[in-house]
């Protein structure tokens, strides 16, 4: 239970960057309060697959902007976004500062109004805690070394039956940890006040264990 000291919708924001455990505890944590939960990253991607599909230079702005203004949240329940290639689309669309903003009012409405009147929300992404919703009750930023988020995303995808090559995810990685952690607006960096936790040792139960640790921290009197 969360204490009622903290406003509703109770919202928990939990960054990092690619294949640092973000999803994992997301799930976990909506499950366990019975909130609802926006992977923000899911949005970028389906701009990304948009982006692909209509076979739109990533680096064409106007269009781009056009693109991300159709979005629906429809588009996040499309199969194919999680692979690398949609991935790398997405974080060079996530970089043109115009499209973050039109992006920000559809993560922001969800925070609000989460669906079914749920009585809190898990946001996931890169920049809940420092932009899309600065005031969230708690901010968790997730850390784990490269070559530790290269070998669960590797795994990932060979477990759903889809091609991978290790060097090539790796790769991908670095790339992406540079393009998000260096562009000018809402770059991938935890929040002062983020609960800040390094996985690459953690199992998957020690870092939910460790995440509600902290939840239950703030959450005292
Ligand atoms: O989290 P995921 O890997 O699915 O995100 C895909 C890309 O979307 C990231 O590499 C990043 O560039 C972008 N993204 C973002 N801000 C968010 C969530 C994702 O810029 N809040």
């Amino acid at each position: 239970m969360i204490n009622k000291k903290f406003t509703r919708p109770v919202v928990i924001a939990v960054d990092g960057p690619a294949a640092s455990g973000k999803g994992t505890v997301s799930n976990s944590l909506a499950n366990h309060f019975d909130f609802a939960r926006l992977d923000t990253g899911l949005i970028y991607r389906a701009l990304g697959l948009k982006v692909l599909g209509d076979g739109t230079d990533a680096s064409d702005k106007q269009k781009v902007i056009l693109l991300a203004n159709q979005l629906s949240f429809d588009d996040l329940n499309q199969e194919n976004l999680r692979s690398e290639k949609v991935g790398a689309v997405a974080s060079r669309v996530a970089a043109i500062p115009d499209v973050r903003a039109v992006l920000l009012k559809f993560q922001r409405d969800f925070a609000v109004h989460p669906p079914a009147e749920k009585s809190g929300v898990v946001l996931d992404g890169r920049d809940i805690g420092t932009i899309v919703c600065p005031n969230a009750n708690f901010k968790i930023f997730l850390i784990a070394d490269k070559d530790v988020r290269a070998t669960r995303r590797f795994k990932e995808l060979q477990e759903r039956g889809l091609r991978a090559i290790y060097s090539q995810i790796l790769r991908d990685i670095v790339d992406r940890d540079a393009r998000d952690s260096l562009r000018s607006v809402a770059p991938l960096e935890p929040a002062k006040d983020a609960f800040v936790l390094d996985t690459s040792k953690l199992s998957v139960d020690a870092t939910f264990v460790a995440v509600l640790r902290y939840i239950s921290t703030q959450n005292k009197d």
